[in-house]
Order: structure tokens, then sequence, then C-alpha cells
């Protein structure tokens, strides 16, 4: 960090040291100022929005922090990336047939997306996937495009299967995929009885397996779709009661977030023989769904590292075809239509995570006495004398030394043996010892090993107005990495190293995974907080997976929303605000009714003005404070 203080700070800097140009995609990027910018696009206009300005607008309208900031543009902007991206594919190569993309609905269910993606989908024939009753409904009531396919996976029971039909009847084109052998009779029985024709897909699994986080998606163990001797059944059961030609698709779904594109080409490649197979069969065919998995670069690094991806989306439209085509075209079987269910990739931009710090703690080493007395205990004096000595040429054995006393002290204290001041002088010693060790790491040209466990003990916890459970679920159950970073003073340098605390009192509820070019780190570098100034603080591409299968943590309920749009003119506008739940809404999600968590309340005071302990107009207002709490925010709040 030293070398960096020597010359003038810029905004270009904290580019690089936050890879913000390396995972933004072209939508985030930092500003002269050192303002950290979104830069989204309508009928031509580009605008660089600070989100600073943003967070100072939502101020204005009287919300709180955290803040999730929805940017509409970017994810309409993401639609237009994507089908594009086929399209020119499709036209590069002669390919013949379209692509025809559908939204898995469970990467992001909230209503203002789903509409958005159906509005500026429809363009594209882009249509939705359903895994459950109430996703299909969402999809009926949504879609209006005649070229946008509903693709039905999941376990169908009738009552899904017979809205399936009802909706192919009135001219949907809604696909039955069949995951499991079950599922077919009924699929046949309720089609008879309706008289509807369905259109049927089958689920298979590909012995291809795929590196990353989802690895047990793919492959002989995974729990969806139909082995090849399933399939096989399928088809035979088909044939017998004369439904070959409903069979129309195959689908196949090896994991999300895939990092690596020979995994993409060998899934393909796979799933053509399968599909070249089931038309030689007889089946009608015409469907090519790859499922999901088109990964987004969280770290920027652009390898095949599992939170990143080693393609473009481009190479990735354009290796899909070309598996294709080169394995059909020689037995002169017609292009299928290509659909895919990309989630992730699609929604994951437009969402950021906004939020201030509320305090920091710092591993900083206390006031020191310039000599230790003489009857201080001679551990103390040893910790002392490691210190002094310590050079460049010694500092691992003067630390192994050091720590040996501090643990002493520490046991001496269990026993009893020594005092609360000297053990306090024995810590301070230590944290002195811990901090020279890594100055002089930084000019010595002796390596010590375990450096960076000590910058990682030595760094700051910064502590933040949000919860990791309700806003990050990901980043607590699956080690999924985020880029995160400051959104201002970005032409400062940051000379503090830190983790990232949320405001549940649980041990898990923080960050200590960074994205890192090279690596992830456990340390993020940050400012020091500024007297009477805020510090704000994003958390970038969080709009797939995060909103709902968030949790209520220590009863932290759902933040505030916006949703950002730009106008033609270039200004933009607050398209949609969602006040947060307020603390009577997170309670009565678990039971509790605020009515009567009141009356019990006021039968309390009641008392309490009974027995004196408090006067009638205390009652009033204690009671006024309880009410009006209930009404209010669950995160932290500024008064
Ligand atoms: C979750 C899921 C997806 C979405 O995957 P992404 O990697 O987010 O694109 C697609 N298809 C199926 C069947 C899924 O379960």
């Amino acid at each position: 960090m030293n070398k960096l203080l020597n010359k003038q700070w810029t905004s270009a800097d904290s580019a690089d040291l936050y890879g913000i140009r390396d995972w933004g995609a072209g939508y985030f990027d930092v500003s002269d100022k050192g303002l950290l910018t979104v830069t989204p696009e309508r009928a031509g206009n580009k605008v660089a929005l600070p989100l600073l300005d943003i967070v100072q607008e939502i101020r204005e309208r009287g919300m709180d922090m955290p803040v999730l900031v929805r940017f509409e543009d970017l994810l309409e902007q993401q639609i237009g990336r994507l089908n594009n991206a086929f399209r020119k594919a499709i036209a590069d190569t002669g390919y013949q047939a379209p692509y025809r993309g559908v939204f898995p609905i469970k990467v992001n269910q909230q209503c203002h997306v789903v509409e958005e993606i159906c509005n500026v989908g429809a363009q594209f024939g882009h249509g939705l996937e359903a895994g459950s009753k109430p996703e299909l409904i969402i999809a009926l009531a949504h879609l209006e495009s005649p070229d946008a396919h509903i693709v039905c996976n999941g376990y169908k029971d009738q009552e899904f299967i017979d809205l399936g039909l009802h909706a192919c009847k009135m001219g949907y084109s809604c696909f039955f995929v069949v995951e499991t052998p079950t599922e077919l009779p009924i699929i046949i029985e309720r089609s008879r009885a309706l008289n509807i024709k369905p259109l049927i897909g089958v689920r298979v699994k590909l012995a291809s397996m795929v590196g990353g986080h989802w690895t047990a998606t793919s492959g002989d163990r995974s729990i969806f779709g139909l082995s090849i001797t399933q399939l096989v059944e399928v088809v035979d059961t088909l044939k017998a009661e004369g439904m070959l030609d409903c069979l129309q698709l195959l689908h196949y779904h090896l994991g999300s977030q895939i990092p690596n594109i020979r995994d993409i080409r060998t899934g393909v490649t796979e799933a053509c023989q399968v599909y070249m197979n089931l038309v030689r069969e007889g089946a009608a065919m015409g469907f090519l769904d790859l499922g999901g998995g088109l990964a987004v670069d969280y770290d920027g690094s652009n390898t095949n590292y599992i939170h990143s991806r080693n393609y473009t989306l481009e190479e990735y439209c354009a290796d899909i075809i070309d598996v294709i085509m080169s394995t059909l075209n020689p037995e002169q079987i017609a292009h299928p239509t290509i659909i895919t269910e990309s989630g992730r990739a699609l929604v994951a931009y437009s969402s950021v995570l906004l939020f201030n710090v509320l305090d920091v703690a710092s591993f900083q080493v206390g006031q020191l006495p310039e000599s230790i007395p003489r009857e201080e205990h001679r551990l103390i004096h040893s910790l002392k004398e490691a210190l002094e000595t310590m050079s460049g040429k010694n500092m691992q054995e003067c630390f192994n030394d050091a720590l040996f006393y501090r643990d002493e002290v520490r046991e001496l204290f269990k026993r009893g043996q020594i005092g609360l001041r000297s053990r306090s002088l024995g810590e301070n010693l230590f944290l002195a010892v811990m901090q020279k060790v890594l100055t002089l790491t930084e000019t010595s040209p002796k390596q010590f090993q375990e450096a960076d466990k000590l910058r990682e003990q030595l760094s700051d916890i910064y502590y933040c107005n949000f919860s990791l459970f309700q806003s990050l679920p990901d980043v607590w159950a699956i080690d999924q990495v985020f880029p995160i970073a400051p959104i201002h003073r970005l032409d400062e340098c940051p000379t503090r190293e830190a983790i990232i605390a949320d405001i549940t009192c649980d041990c898990d509820g923080k960050v200590d995974r960074f994205t890192n070019m090279h690596d992830t780190k456990t340390t993020i570098p940050l400012h020091t907080l500024k007297d009477g100034e805020e510090y704000y603080i994003g958390v970038f591409l969080v709009g797939a997976y995060q909103e709902t299968l968030g949790d209520l943590h220590n009863l932290f309920g759902d933040t505030n929303v916006v949703s950002v749009r730009l106008n033609d003119d270039g200004s933009h506008e607050f398209a949609d605000e969602l006040e947060g739940d307020s603390i009577a809404d997170v309670l009565s999600y678990v039971e509790y009714q605020p009515q009567q968590l009141r009356e019990r309340f006021r039968k309390i005071a009641e008392r309490s003005t009974r027995e004196g302990r408090i006067t009638a107009s205390e009652r009033q207002e204690i009671m006024k404070a309880f009410s009006e709490s209930m009404l209010g925010y669950t995160y932290y709040e500024k008064v």
C-alpha cells in the first residue's frame, strides 16, 4: 500500500483495485470525481449515473438504507445482448432455425422483473420457464407474444398439467418437459380426457459432468431428468399411444454458472446425439433446449474459475451453433429451434445492493507505556523485548516467541495468576508485534510465511447496515462471491483492509471473500470513515437468485427497493418504489399479531403505572414509542 501512497491516487487506480471495468461489463465505471457510475442506455442515450446521486435521491424521498436498486434499462440491455448475440451467430452461420430464450422465473420472480422481461422480450419471442404451478400462473398471465414459449419443468401434478393443456388450446406454445417416468401417464391421460394435444419435451441426464458449483446437477446421479433407459421407455410408450408427433423438445440442464466453455460444448455434443436418435425413432422434434448455465463473470477474470467464465456471450452462441451444425448437417437433420434457459446472465447485472457503514472495529495498537514497570510479570517484559529486538532478519523467531508469551499470559490469566491490566498490556504488545511484522514484510526481502493470515487478523471490521441472510443469501449458503466496492471517494486511496459484517448478531453474518483478478481475497481495501459523513458501499450483480432466497434471520425483513429508469431525454426517474418490511410485517410473518402485542405491552405498562414505577404521562410516551417502532423499518434508521 505504501508504494501506492507515493503517487497521486486517481479514480482509475480504484477502477483497477476493485476490478470495476473487468466485472462491470460496460455497465459500471468510475468517474473522474471518484464516483462509481452505472451506465444505462435508452433511445440511443447513454448516461453515466453516479450511484451516490441515486442514494441522495432515495434519502430525499425519506427512505433509509439498505436499498436494492434495480436498473430496468440494464435488464433490457441484457435481454437485447443475449438475443442479438444469438441472432448474429445464426445469421453468420446460415443456421436454419431461430433462437427462443425462456427466462426461468425462479431466478427472480419479482413481478416487476418478469413484466419487464415479457415486455422487452416480446420483440425477440423471449418466453418463460416455469418450474411450479405458481410460476406457470405467472407465465400465463404475462406472456402475450405468440412466438414466446413456455417450458414447464419440475414435478407436475394433474392440476399443473390441466392448466398447461388449456393454455395450449388457447394458443400458447406450452411444453411439458417430462422429468420422471411417472409424469407421462398423467399427461397422456389428461390430454385424452380434455381432448387437447400436448407439446411434450423430455429432460435427459447427460453423462457429461461440468465443473463449478453445480457439479451435482449433471451426470448419472442428478436428481432430475430421465436416464437413457427411461428415455427409451418414454419413446416406446408414446409410440404405442400413437403420440410420437407430440414429442418435440429435448431438454437438459447441466447446472448454473458453468465457467468452462469446454463443458458447454461437451454437453451440446452429447445432447445432439440424443436429439438425432429421437428424430430417427420418429419423434417430431424441432426444439433443443440447453437449459441454463450461461455464466456471469463475477470477478472479471475471464477464466474458468467458479466465479467467472472463460468465454464471451458471442463465443457461447457461436460454439453452440457450431456443435449443432457439425453434428446434424452430415445426417441431414433439420436444425432445431434453439432454446436456452438463461436466468443468471439475464438478470444479475440489473440489481445493486446499497448500504451505509455504521461503525468500524479496528485492531490497532493502543497506547503502550514508555517502559514496563519492574514489578510487571516477566512474560510482559519478554513480549516487550521481542517487539524491540525484532528486525527484518529475525522476525519469524521473534514472532514465534511473542506468540508463545502471549499464549502463556492468557493461560496464567485463566488460572488467576495475572491480573486484568497485565493481560491487557500483553495483548496490546502482541498486537504491536503483529503490526511490526507486517510493516517489516513490506520492505524486507525475507518472506514471512503467514503474512496474509496476519493481515487478515489485523483487518478492520466494517459494520454495515444490511442482513447477509436477507440480501445476499448465496454468500452464506454457497460461498458465492459478488463484486463489492465503495460507491464514492474512489479518487482517494483506501488505506484500510477490512471485512464486512452485517447487523444480524450471527457470526456467519459477514463477508470475508472478495473478488480479485487472480484469486479470492479475504479482505477488501476501504477508506477510513470521516466524521459526520456517511460511507456507502455497493454489492453488484445481485439480480439473480438473491431476492426470494433471502430469509428473516433475526427478523430483518425485505429491504426497500427502487427501480430506476432512464427517460428518452436522458433524465432518470424512479419508476417504482417498494417500501421494505415494517417491524409489524415481519412479526406477522412469524404469527405474532401486532395488535395483540400492543395490547399485552399496554397491560404491562398499566401495571407499572399502578405500581408507581412510571407516571401516566410517561406511560403515554412509552406506548407511543412502542407503536411507532412497529411501523418502522427493521434496519438501522437515522433519527
Ligand atoms: C435454475 C435453472 C435454470 C437457470 O440457470 P442459470 O444458470 O441461472 O441460467 C435453467 N434451467 C433449469 C432447469 C434450472 O433449474
